[in-house]
């Protein structure tokens, strides 16, 4: 079997890295045709030395003179480029087989479009690319007859559940509803009046998965169910009234399907993404991820509860996006990209997220989305309002 040439967007990231370890447990099946990175130069040089990528790319040009010289010094054969047309690039490069797309935020969706266009198989973990531009991604997929598999957990679990022709439409197979689960993030049961205190840290310290920043204050605020919902709808033609978010402390359960027949069917694993991961990267198959083997015996329990839309807006905010459409969800992802840096930076308190969004939404209508254009003009909207109420919050509070 010749080997799949693989490029990870995103290498030094969460899902990057755990990737790269899936990767190298099948050396017989995978190569690493390019990795990139944006800041974490000395890990990246590291994981280039490792994996002997044909290219790396950074975010600029002083970043690939200083990698490029290290790598050459330490006799590697990679060549570093920069930027989002290099990103684009080995994305779409005729070697390549299939793209994680593991980069966080906007700055993702040209890079994963790139895939899209070229037909590659398309591993996404990149799930604010879809929430951006719906529709026109969707779109593309199936123009090029892109491969596009999951890596949320959630949405993996749920590809999983569905039967092989669910693209018919969910009707058609007999799915009544899917159940999202969501762990309730740190915040799950701190009283409310101390939620205007805590720090990144403390939203950072997810209590059962280890992710980037930015995903885990999505998950403290419900954001990322909430950005989840939305990139559910898209990926199985769903109606945002035909998924209902379940808390479910454990995360062993990784979401449902419901059948008009009584029938929900789950997928369960340890919380940890070298599972979905392996499921898509070898999808139709199966390989070894390296994720032990669950034992109910020490799980012994699932809970599950309903969500407070109380507790978390957020929720609440991105479900009505869903429902208005259009730009609705770019602007929500936009504000919310915004918001969760300035929180990160200690701009703003932590309920600030949800009320800078809450405002965001409400200065600017949604409008229809027709090309990448509409996306990206709506998502440099969102985001100069977005800092000006960053900035007035920030000298009130
Ligand atoms: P991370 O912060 O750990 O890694 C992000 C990666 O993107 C890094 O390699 C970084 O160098 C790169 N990057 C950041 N800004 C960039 C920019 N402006 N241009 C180019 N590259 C840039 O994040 P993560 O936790 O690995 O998450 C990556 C994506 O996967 C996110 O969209 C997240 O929602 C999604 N996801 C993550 C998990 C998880 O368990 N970590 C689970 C489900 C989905
Ligand atoms: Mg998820």
């Amino acid at each position: 079997m010749s080997h799949q040439q693989i490029t990870v967007l995103g290498a030094t990231g969460s899902i990057g890295l755990s990737t790269l370890d899936v990767i190298a447990r099948h050396s017989d099946r995978y190569q690493v045709f390019a990795l990139s990175g944006h800041s974490r130069l000395v890990e990246l040089e590291v994981l280039c030395l490792r994996h002997k990528p044909v290219f790396a790319v950074v975010a600029d040009a002083p970043s690939a003179e200083q990698l490029q010289a290290a790598l050459i010094a330490a006799g590697s054969k990679t060549q570093v480029l920069f930027g989002e047309t290099a990103l684009c690039e080995v994305a779409a490069h005729s070697d390549v087989d299939t793209v994680m797309a593991a980069i966080v935020g906007a700055a993702g969706l040209r890079p994963t479009l790139a895939a899209v266009a070229a037909g590659k198989k398309v591993l996404l973990a990149n799930k604010e690319a879809l929430v951006m531009s719906g529709d026109l991604f969707m779109q593309a997929v199936r123009k090029s007859g892109a491969v596009l598999l999951p890596i949320d957990s959630e949405h993996n679990a749920i590809f999983q559940c569905l039967p092989s022709d669910y693209s018919r439409g969910l009707a058609r197979v007999g799915v009544r509803r899917i159940l999202l689960t969501a762990s309730g993030g740190p915040f799950r049961q701190t009283p409310l009046e101390q939620l205007a205190t805590v720090t990144p840290e403390q939203a950072c310290a997810h209590p059962n998965w280890s992710m980037g920043r930015k995903i885990s204050v999505d998950s403290a605020s419900m954001m990322n169910k909430g950005l989840e919902l939305i990139e559910a709808c898209w990926l199985f033609d769903a109606k945002p009234a035909q998924i209902e978010v379940v808390i479910h402390p454990q995360s062993v359960i990784h979401s449902l399907v419901d059948y008009v027949d009584g029938s929900v069917l789950a997928q369960l694993g340890n919380p940890d993404m070298r599972t979905p991961i392996s499921h898509a990267l070898a999808w139709p198959e199966r390989i070894d991820s390296g994720v032990p083997a669950l034992d109910l015996f020490a799980v012994a329990r699932l809970d599950f509860e309903a969500p407070d839309e109380q507790r978390f807006p957020c929720l609440r905010l991105a479900r009505e996006a869903a429902e208005h459409g259009g730009t609705a969800p770019t602007m929500l992802n936009a504000a919310n990209e915004v918001a969760v840096a300035a929180f990160l930076q200690r701009q703003i308190s932590f309920p600030q997220i949800a009320s800078i969004i809450d405002s965001v939404l409400n200065s600017e209508a949604s409008t229809a989305v027709t090309c990448l254009e509409n996306v990206f003009a709506a998502d440099h909207r969102a985001r100069a309002l977005a800092e000006q109420c960053v900035n007035q919050r920030g000298e009130v509070g």
